[in-house]
């Protein structure tokens, strides 16, 4: 008897993030392709998983997280996002920001309802849209600003149009949405009843003072909006699979559910580690920025000198650089020719656009240390096409 994959994978699409990361193995290259920051995580969240192994706690949790953890997310909330949430009912800890997501979709929308992305985009959003049986939709944004135009914005919604996605900042280019763009989502969303779901894993590695701003602080947005964060990112912990999902009341409760469903809860211990973490002080936020701009300063001034265009990032630690003058076929070509050449990995820009927008950019992930960073910026230099 044979077995066939089932219908809701069938359209999934593959990253050539793999792709590239075997490439990078099979020449010994530097990795600035995928994601992987490789910062040790903080004392505080470290002594404070251990702790709670020592503790005893290492049974099953409510499914929406333990009472600690929530309360210190609606502190941190309301420190820094200006949202004033219930810890009890609007917060929902997961299994990553991955899981957070996956969860928000299954339980607030119905398979064939359109879901609005903006590319470039986060390829993980599409295909967990794909695999909810939803229809995605695409507005492309255009470098260098990726500005969101409300003109646009509405073009691109179909009749069954019922939610968007915000990814601020983003990956993979960097952007933040300033207030006038995330008002313009609020006059849209309440026109046409959409759902806004934001991926907000970023919040923290933000650049040149630019503001992160939560899109549920914006107006009305609150009752309409899932914020979506972790600690991946802030606490250099993705191994540990930790996120949330922020919303009203009745939609947390459902978002619950099937997170319940799908993941039991998220590892009781670590979740102790986070609460600890976010009881760190303001200068461990501040350092954390400024370590990733050191980044981004030293792999930005390599790749324009080495005439590789940065698309110069306000957050998150990736930045896209236009290739396009270099007349390659396509960014997957560049982006193994530049590997080959230079012994530098990067991720073709086409992994995040379904447009052809994307075959002009490649991306690099910048969360390495300076040395790795100093070398490959070196090595680029010496690309010629
Ligand atoms: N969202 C975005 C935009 C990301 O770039 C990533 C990781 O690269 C994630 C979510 C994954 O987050 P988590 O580790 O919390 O699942």
């Amino acid at each position: 008897m044979t077995f066939l994959a089932a219908n809701r994978i069938a359209n999934l699409q593959p990253s050539d993030i793999r792709l590239m990361t075997r490439e990078c193995e099979r020449v010994g290259g530097i990795n600035l392709g995928q994601g992987l920051g490789d910062l040790p995580a903080p004392a505080l969240v470290r002594d404070g998983a251990i702790k709670a192994i020592q503790d005893g706690l290492n049974t099953y949790t409510p499914s929406e997280g333990v009472p600690p953890l929530r309360q210190a997310i609606a502190g941190k909330l309301k420190r820094d996002n200006g949202l004033e949430v219930d810890a009890d009912s609007q917060i929902v800890i997961s299994g990553g920001t991955t899981g957070a997501f996956a969860a928000t979709l299954a339980a607030l929308l119905n398979p064939g309802d359109g879901i609005l992305l903006m590319e470039p985009y986060y390829g993980y959003h599409l295909n967990t849209i794909l695999l909810n049986g939803l229809e995605p939709q695409f507005l492309t944004l255009t470098p260098p600003n990726f500005a969101l135009d409300e003109a646009a914005l509405r073009a691109a919604l179909k009749p069954n149009t019922r939610a968007i996605v915000v990814c601020t900042p983003s990956n993979p280019s960097g952007k933040l949405f300033n207030a006038a763009e995330l008002a313009i989502i609020e006059r849209v969303a309440e026109q046409h009843n959409l759902l806004v779901i934001s991926d907000e894993i970023y919040e923290y590695i933000t650049y040149d003072n630019v503001p992160h701003i939560s899109p549920a602080s914006v107006g009305n947005l609150a009752k309409r909006t899932v914020s979506i964060m972790g600690f991946s990112k802030t606490f250099s912990i993705t191994g540990w699979r930790l996120g949330y999902a922020v919303a009203d009341p009745a939609l947390a409760q459902a978002i619950n559910l099937v997170n319940d469903l799908l993941y039991v809860c998220a590892p009781s211990p670590l979740q102790y580690g986070a609460a600890a973490g976010l009881q760190a002080p303001p200068e461990y936020f501040q350092q954390l920025r400024a370590q990733y701009q050191r980044k981004r300063d030293i792999i930005c001034s390599g790749l324009h000198e080495a005439g590789l265009t940065p698309l110069v990032p306000q957050g998150a630690y990736y930045v896209l650089a236009d290739i396009a003058r270099f007349g390659y076929p396509t960014a997957k070509a560049a982006a193994l020719a530049i590997l080959e050449q230079t012994g530098v990995a990067s991720i073709p820009g086409s992994s995040f656009y379904q447009s052809a927008a994307g075959e002009g950019l490649i991306r690099f992930c910048f969360a390495k240390d300076d040395a790795t960073l100093h070398e490959a910026v070196k090595r680029l230099s010496q690309f010629r096409p």
